[in-house]
């Protein structure tokens, strides 16, 4: 079984995170999208919020779990035995966190191959924080996320 994991902030998800996981879903034998902890980004939703989401937004794939790791994702990916993680990349700028964060990954545990999918071309404008911004503008995000993070958003403004 290859298993892979699919890790992230997803704060919230996006179509363009589902995409991915599509994507990968029919790669590997099994994907867990693994909500995980960014140092660098302070989130809208709580962790039990995302994982709803998640959850919900994933219910379609047959072959995808959720799970949530507070540690790091190369740790986790070795516990659960998985083969490979996945990242999207949209812009260059993904591309220089990425090499970084690829390499840091490297030295931990180098049996566990970085796979990155590029983002389909219109998907490539879709960022968690352009959708909260749009969102908070009144744009109509109904098309570039699952429909249950507008739920979400509507709860949060109640
Ligand atoms: P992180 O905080 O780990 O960057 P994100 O939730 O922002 O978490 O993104 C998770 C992964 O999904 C990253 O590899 C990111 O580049 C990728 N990603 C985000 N948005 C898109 C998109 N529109 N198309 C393809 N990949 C994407």
């Amino acid at each position: 079984m290859r298993k892979a994991i699919y890790p992230g902030s997803f704060d919230p998800i996006t179509n363009g995170h589902i995409d991915i996981i599509s994507r990968a879903s029919k790669l590997f034998d099994e994907v867990i999208v693994l909500l995980a902890v960014n140092p660098n980004k302070e989130c809208r939703f709580s962790v039990d919020e995302r994982i709803e989401m998640l959850k919900k937004a994933t219910s379609q794939f047959d072959n995808v779990k959720v799970d949530f790791y507070p540690g790091l994702t190369i740790q986790y990916a070795r516990n659960v035995g998985a083969v490979a993680l996945i990242r999207g990349l949209r812009v260059v700028s993904d591309f220089e966190y990425e090499w970084t964060l690829s390499a840091a990954n490297e030295f931990i545990d180098k049996g566990i191959e970085m796979v990155f999918l590029m983002a389909h071309h219109e998907m490539t404008f879709i960022s968690s924080s352009a959708i909260d911004e749009l969102y908070h503008s009144g744009v109509d995000i109904s098309p570039l996320v699952p429909k249950v993070v507008i739920e979400m958003y509507k709860k949060k403004s109640k």
